[in-house]
């Protein structure tokens, strides 16, 4: 199959080409790296079924040739990082998820949307399941995210009730692992970041807000089989191994052998009470479970960022 791949430069979207690829698939990657890194893509190089165009996808634009399947990635994902874009981000869940759409509508092709756990807000239903409507503030600082991921769900439904567009929507739960950014302030690389350091681990209001991690292969894989199935509502990808923020710093602590101490910061506005999917509808549905162990993604991701660190730390 030949899809195109939006958002490919970023840390998800870099894993879902290693994947398509290696099911054999050709690849026509687009980003704008707003977020993401060339690096990411840097081993695909010399690979002659990943094609590459920088492109934002907010602006018109054409694929030429076939294409069989449209998954689009390209947003802004960490608190940080759309705080920092909240226009860009509301502009590429809007305009870029129809210009995606359009794409799938005129190709023919499947269209699979990255969703998020974050259309549930700060939920009052625990677990998660996908029947939830959610909890979400319209005009808070997280609004920008939140309501253009809810707007994309919106018309991603539309353009397959309207057009008949063949359409997938993922619900993805915290997701962490290589080609994360060090510096992109989610919890994982904040963690493992100021743990190989020594540093202090900057623990959000009292940690007692929880959050359940998936590795990005397990994620990935959920992804691969929700865009060849026919289910068309939600499904929720994500970790059901829940833990509270502050048993997570001490687990980063034990696992990187860390003396490091803990530092409380200010919570974040609006910041999720607790979140943990229930995935029952990707367990009957795409016969789909996690696979990896918290401790064993922790170490793989460690090991990557550790050269990092190493060798920002020389550089200072
Ligand atoms: P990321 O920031 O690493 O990747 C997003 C990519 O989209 C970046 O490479 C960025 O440059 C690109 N992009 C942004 N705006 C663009 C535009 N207008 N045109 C073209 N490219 C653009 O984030 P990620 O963690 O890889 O997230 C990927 C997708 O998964 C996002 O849609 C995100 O909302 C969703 N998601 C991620 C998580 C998670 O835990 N990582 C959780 C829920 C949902
Ligand atoms: N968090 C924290 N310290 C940090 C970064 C994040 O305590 O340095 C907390 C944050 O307040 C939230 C959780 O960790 O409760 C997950 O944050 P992240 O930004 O990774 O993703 P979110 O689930 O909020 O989108």
């Amino acid at each position: 199959m030949r899809l195109v791949v939006s958002g490919a430069a970023g840390f998800i979207g870099s894993h879902l080409c290693d994947r398509l690829l290696a099911e054999g698939h050709t690849v026509v990657a687009l980003d704008n790296f707003l977020t993401g890194r060339s690096e990411n893509l840097a081993h695909l190089a010399r690979e002659p079924r990943l094609e590459f165009t920088k492109q934002d996808i907010t602006e018109r634009f054409s694929v030429r040739g076939p294409v069989d399947i449209v998954a689009n990635l390209a947003s802004p994902a960490s608190p940080r990082d759309y705080l920092e874009y909240p226009i860009e981000t509301l502009d590429v869940g809007s305009a870029g998820t129809r210009h995606m759409l359009e794409l799938a509508k005129r190709k023919r092709a499947r269209f699979l949307l990255t969703s998020t756990s974050e259309c549930y807000g700060d939920p009052l239903v625990h677990p998660q399941v996908e029947t939830y409507w959610g909890n979400v503030n319209p005009v808070g600082p997280r609004s920008c995210y939140d309501e253009s991921k809810r707007f994309a769900e919106a018309i991603t439904m539309a353009y397959h009730r309207t057009h008949g567009v063949r359409t997938n929507i993922a619900r993805i739960f915290n997701t962490y692992g290589p080609r994360m950014q060090l510096n992109d302030g989610r919890v994982v690389p904040a963690f493992l970041d100021q743990a190989l350091r020594g540093e202090p681990l900057t623990v959000f209001g009292d940690g007692s807000q929880t959050r359940s991690f998936c590795y990005v292969s397990d994620l990935v894989d959920g992804l691969y089989r929700l865009m060849l199935s026919d289910e068309r509502y939600p499904v929720n990808l994500g970790n059901p191994r829940e833990m509270t923020i502050l048993e997570f710093a001490e687990r980063i602590c034990k696992l990187t052998n860390s003396s490091s101490s803990i530092v409380r910061m200010p919570l974040p506005e609006d910041d999720p009470r607790q979140r943990k999917p229930d995935i029952s509808k990707a367990k009957n549905i795409l016969g789909w479970e996690p696979k990896v162990s918290l401790e064993e993604g922790l170490k793989r991701t460690a090991d990557y960022f550790q050269g990092r660190v190493l060798g920002s730390l020389a550089i200072t």
